[in-house]
């Protein structure tokens, strides 16, 4: 034992295995392209503050070890992502029996590893007693995530609506229910919400929650140990079954065959089925023909990106229960600024009142500013008027030059209100200029689009829809 090798990030850690062991050079491989996986999966911050954290520090009896250099990082990497690690990385390598994270304090490595055989282990693919895979297949709940707790817009109402339906009643009103729209738009949520429902109308009915991952990680183990009979088994007694983001089912052939029926079998013993992921079944990228319009059999709905009045809803809610109070202008401002999803709205609003109770007053838009600098710069690409009056006038299908005439049938004033509008919300151009911009206009008549635009927004969802895309196509 004893080698020395250099891990992936180039410094040098000790490991029993011999380096140049072929075993040890694929497993290296493999985890170079796990690693890459997961960080498609989740964004380079996250990928930063945890996976990069990780060591592969030893293969041996087809048991990979893992290591990281806290107590800390080891819980909240073995939560949140030993369960796409594993899944990853069968997916790779069904020949791999443990996957094991371990603590090794920087400049004790060596006298650990010795004795990492006789550390207890936290996960263990080899325990697999199917009598208790019922409670502990499925995740836990968000205990916040309720209805009660879902702000409801246009942009959701009707996945707000559905989600309710079913968890409302015993019978199956669609199968399945798909859940889609954008990252942090409330899928999650809403699953959990369903649940909490179900639970509370009636405990002894049986759901399962899990994340596609964790679906595939219990399905390839079944598949190893020859016991898909087993696998299926386990939801024969589940009334709802919930599978959270199924883009990660995407392309792994074996995974999804058997995905597909076991999903055929359980619409078939009409166990509801719950679906959430990124895109409509149509879109879904790597996902078998039949299989993609099998999931858009029952009610397909989405949740859109969230409109201007939904955003400030949402912050108004959640300000309430702070104990900080921020200002209307403020929230207004955020609804304004942060567009992107409710992830975002909520850290916003999270780090200001954290702000406020440290100092002890209230907070005023100079400091937001400043505390958010780095959320509203992202959400503020850099777009000039000219852009997005080219982009708008080619979207509505009118001339450039009309951005700045002064005709005024609907044809051509509507598309230069949205111009306007735009400009107001996606350049830091003040309302005089972008009149100067827009043939010589006066700023009040830019004012006035701008309150036209998010009147029609909030009440025209195909309008709504129209701005969407060409927000997002201006800020690609
Ligand atoms: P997704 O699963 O679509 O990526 P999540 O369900 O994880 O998104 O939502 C991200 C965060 O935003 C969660 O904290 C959730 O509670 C919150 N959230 C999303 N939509 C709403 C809403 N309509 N009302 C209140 N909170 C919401
Ligand atoms: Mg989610």
């Amino acid at each position: 034992m004893g080698g020395n090798f250099l891990d992936y990030h180039g410094s040098k850690v000790s490991c029993m295995s011999d380096p140049k062991s072929q075993d040890f050079v694929e497993i290296q491989a493999q985890w170079v392209s796990v690693r890459s996986r997961i960080r498609q999966k989740i964004g380079d911050a996250q990928f930063k503050s945890w996976i990069k954290q990780i060591k592969l520090t030893n293969f041996q009896d087809k048991k990979v070890l893992l290591s990281v250099n806290s107590n800390f990082l080891k819980t909240r990497i073995t939560e949140q992502y030993l369960d796409i690690i594993k899944s990853y990385w069968l997916v790779q390598n069904l020949k791999i029996d443990d996957i094991e994270i371990i603590v090794i304090k920087n400049d004790e490595s060596k006298k650990n590893l010795g004795n990492t055989q006789n550390k207890s282990k936290d996960i263990s693919l080899t325990e697999s007693k199917s009598n208790d895979l019922f409670n502990s297949i499925s995740s836990d709940l968000d205990s916040r995530f309720t209805f009660n707790n879902f702000i409801v817009g246009k942009p959701n109402e009707l996945a707000f609506a559905a989600a309710r339906r079913v968890s409302e009643t015993k019978d199956v009103p669609f199968n399945p229910l798909f859940l889609y729209g954008g990252v942090g738009l409330g899928k999650t949520h809403l699953m959990h919400a369903i649940a909490h429902e179900i639970k509370a109308r009636n405990p002894l009915r049986r759901v399962i929650y899990m994340s596609a991952e964790k679906f595939m990680y219990h399905f390839i183990k079944a598949l190893r140990f020859k016991n898909t009979v087993a696998f299926k088994e386990q939801f024969r007694n589940v009334d709802v079954l919930m599978i959270d983001d199924v883009q990660f089912i995407s392309g792994k052939d074996s995974t999804q065959e058997e995905f597909f029926h076991t999903f055929n079998a359980l619409i078939d013993q009409n166990k509801q089925l719950i679906i959430s992921a990124d895109k409509s079944p149509q879109d879904l990228e790597g996902i078998e023909e039949r299989m993609r319009s099998r999931l858009g059999w029952g009610l397909v709905a989405d949740i859109h990106p969230l409109s201007y009045e939904l955003r400030l809803g949402i912050l108004q809610a959640k300000e309430e229960k702070l104990s900080a109070r921020i200002s209307p202008n403020i929230l207004e401002f955020l609804a304004h600024k942060i567009t992107s999803n409710v992830r975002e709205l909520e850290g916003a609003l999270n780090r200001l009142a954290a702000f406020s109770s440290l100092v002890g007053r209230e907070i005023n838009l100079d400091m937001v500013q400043d505390l958010l600098k780095d959320l509203l710069r992202s959400s503020q690409k850099k777009v000039n008027i000219e852009e997005i009056q080219k982009k708008v006038s080619q979207h509505f299908n009118i001339k450039m030059s009309d951005m700045s005439s002064s005709r005024r049938s609907r044809t051509v004033a509507r598309p230069r209100q949205v111009a306007m509008y735009l400009s107001k919300n996606l350049t830091s151009r003040s309302l005089p200029e972008i009149g100067r911009r827009f043939g010589n206009r006066d700023h009040t008549t830019v004012i006035h689009a701008v309150r036209k635009v998010e009147e029609l927004r909030s009440k025209d969802l195909s309008f709504d829809e129209d701005v969407q895309l060409l927000i997002r196509m201006l800020e690609s």
